[in-house]
């Protein structure tokens, strides 16, 4: 007897649609309403059904009405799509009015992990548009694409993607490419620059009063009942994004383009353009091929997400009654706890990436004297780390598969033999200590190399790598004995003349 799934026709229906979107809900000097500007001959490149399913999109996802969706060529049931107006500061400059130039707000939907916001990219131009077309390559979707759902599993807060679209629609970069369309979801998509918009741009200190309500009723709900909300606010978004440097500094991710307009309220990794993953470790590493002064190097980021917080403060700095060197004094003092929780945080990580079960004096030395030999050889970072957990405590070891990756062996020998006396100090035992060091440092990162082949193959009309990096990356701190032994290993040659600039 075939008895019927009750919760199938609700996935199979698709999202279910929030009456009243936050931007939406505030009003017109938050945005544009407008429709997406639709695509001819749209196909599915990647589609996120882990996502899906945690979403409670189920098998909706694999339906011709998502694909229309979430392409931009059928419109949700309000009938129109939200651009939003933000504006910001890139490379320490400011900017003025920047904006949704190419991103539409579906909508908002309730989901069983809570309410969410759908999000397409690259649907069309919008009055923020400025000089860009609104339109997204299928390169730097499929990037976007994949790094989003990678960062989610390496457990790093992050915009996550539901699917990319293709279309053989042409757009103009460097060469002519063709289009793609992202649908990406998070609890809201909200920037620093859009404080810093009503704020200088605007200048519109009731919408900004609204917007700051709104943000923490919705999202940081525990300021409410702080002697000042809007302080209370500004030191959780310092904490959070502190707590999110250490989730990149710790993995060896740059993002890139750590513009305030690339900052999310939430503490979430945003806009993935120009990102890279550390191969081999080198501090001051630039991923960007557009940041010539390495303004967002890798060792940099945590004191560019402080200058960031910095803007922020300046934009709500009109909300703060009173003399305003107290006022200015009064923000300073809030972000403050920023410093403590980086550390804090960065330590808690080091620690857990060498294994260690306890907290002793010395482990910040051991784990930046690790870092520095690292630095010096260019070992390469993710593999280095991972080899690490094979590191053995017993009589004779060699250790090979750790020390063989350094070339300053003596460096190596000196350092494993402190590394050593810290594991016994805990009376650490090496198969539980691997088990733990694999939980935390993954096997498998989006190389930039990595993304470049499933982008090949795509342009090819080939999705298969696409979908068999995204499964791979799903799950990084797995062994997957079955994926290919690249997914892995050091980068090959062509890899090294990999550029990844601000085009996209
Ligand atoms: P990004 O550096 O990608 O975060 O972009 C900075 C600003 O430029 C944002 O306001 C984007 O919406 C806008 N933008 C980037 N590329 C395009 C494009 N192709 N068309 C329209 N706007 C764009
Ligand atoms: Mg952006």
């Amino acid at each position: 007897m075939n008895v019927p799934d009750p919760l199938a026709h609700q996935a199979a229906a698709g999202p279910r649609w929030r009456p009243a979107p936050l931007l939406r809900a505030l009003g017109p000097a938050f945005g544009t309403l407008l429709a997406p500007s639709p695509l001819p001959a749209v196909h599915w490149v990647g589609r996120s059904d882990a996502l899906a399913a945690e979403l409670g999109l189920g098998s909706w996802l694999a339906s011709d009405s998502a694909l229309q969706l979430l392409a931009g060529n059928a419109l949700p049931p309000q009938g129109d799509l939200l651009a939003s107006v933000y504006s910001g500061h890139q490379f320490g400059q400011w900017a003025g009015q920047l904006g949704d130039g190419r991103a539409l707000q579906l909508g908002e939907i309730d989901t069983p992990a809570g309410a969410m916001e759908l999000q397409l990219k690259g649907a069309g131009l919008t009055p923020y548009s400025r000089m860009g077309d609104g339109r997204a390559v299928l390169r730097s979707s499929i990037r976007e694409f994949l790094c989003s759902e990678a960062m989610h599993a390496l457990g790093i807060p992050t915009t996550r993607a539901l699917s990319v679209i293709g279309s053989p629609a042409l757009v103009r970069r460097e060469t002519v490419e063709t289009a793609a369309v992202v649908a990406r979801t998070a609890p809201s998509f909200i920037r620093f620059g859009h404080f810093e918009h009503f704020a200088h741009t605007a200048q519109d200190t009731v919408a900004l009063q609204a917007l700051v309500d709104a943000v923490i009723d919705s999202f940081y709900p525990d300021c409410r009942a702080a002697p000042d909300p809007l302080l209370a606010l500004l030191t959780a978004v310092s904490q959070r994004t502190a707590r999110l440097m250490a989730d990149w500094q710790a993995v060896g991710f740059c993002h890139g383009v750590m513009n305030t307009d690339n900052m999310s309220i939430l503490g979430l990794t945003i806009d993935y353009g120009p990102f890279g993953f550390l191969d081999a470790f080198d501090p001051m590493h630039i991923c960007n091929h557009t940041d010539q002064q390495g303004r967002y190097a890798f060792a940099r980021q945590p004191s560019v997400a402080f200058w960031n917080l910095h803007a922020l403060a300046h934009g709500l700095l009109p909300l703060m009654p009173g003399d305003q060197d107290a006022a200015v004094q009064a923000m300073k003092d809030a972000m403050e706890p920023f410093k403590p929780e980086f550390a804090s945080a960065m330590q808690v990580r080091m620690r857990a990436k060498l294994g260690l079960a306890t907290a002793q004096d010395g482990d910040a030395d051991l784990a930046d004297d690790l870092l520095r030999l690292m630095a010096q050889d260019r070992v390469d970072h993710t593999i280095a780390w991972r080899a690490l957990a094979r590191f053995s405590m017993e009589d004779g070891a060699d250790n090979a598969a750790v020390r063989d990756w350094f070339v300053d062996r003596a460096g190596f020998d000196a350092w494993a033999q402190r590394y050593h006396s810290r594991l016994q100090a805990e009376a650490s035992v090496d198969a539980e200590r691997r088990a733990r060091m694999d939980r935390v440092n993954p096997k498998f990162v989006l190389r930039n190399h990595l993304a470049e082949t499933a982008i090949t193959a795509a342009r090819g009309g080939d999705f298969s790598e696409t979908q068999r990096l995204l499964q791979v990356l799903q799950a990084p701190y797995d062994e997957h004995p079955d994926a290919p032994a690249a997914y892995a290993a050091l980068p090959p040659d062509w890899a090294h003349h990999l550029e990844v600039s601000c085009s996209s």
